[in-house]
């Protein structure tokens, strides 16, 4: 009988993929369903130290804020399964996830979204295509710079 059973593995020499977050990280849920852009947040957010959770899904959202707690929810408005607006509406109409601030993120910027994001409970709006800078600043205004954040 081996000492060692061979089916546990030494998780020490598994590559990692990513530099674990900093235990004092500032968590942010993205919710966004192109992948792509959210392949391109999750990377830049990471990179200024925040630790990322992300969903295409504004029902897994909604959950995941309540399991998850995230500091901050970055919300697409145009979601496969219900808007971003409703899904924020559901959020703030929670008390245990009401206090979490939520930036709408829209591709399709027309006139009056911007209040009516607000109206629907979501404390920032943001336009894309996204000004990288300004974006930071932004989650920076609501949530404090990532203690590994480096310069850009
Ligand atoms: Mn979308």
């Amino acid at each position: 009988m081996a000492l060692w059973p061979t089916e546990i593995k030494d998780t020490r020499t598994m590559p990692a993929a990513t530099e674990p977050p900093r235990i004092d990280a500032k968590r942010i849920l993205v919710v966004e369903d192109n992948e792509l852009n959210m392949k391109l947040l999750n990377d830049v957010l990471e990179a200024h130290g925040y630790d990322v959770i992300s969903t295409g899904r504004g029902e897994v959202a909604i959950e995941w804020a309540e399991q998850y707690r995230p500091d901050l929810i970055l919300m697409d408005l145009q979601l496969p399964d219900l808007s971003g607006l409703e899904a924020t509406q559901r959020l703030k109409a929670n008390g245990e996830t009401r206090g979490i601030p939520v930036i709408a993120v829209t591709a399709f910027a027309m006139a009056g979204d911007e209040r009516r994001a607000l109206d629907h409970g979501c404390d920032a709006y943001v336009a894309k295509p996204i000004v990288l800078r300004e974006f930071l600043n932004l989650i920076a205004d609501f949530i404090g710079e990532a203690p590994s954040a480096r310069p850009a």
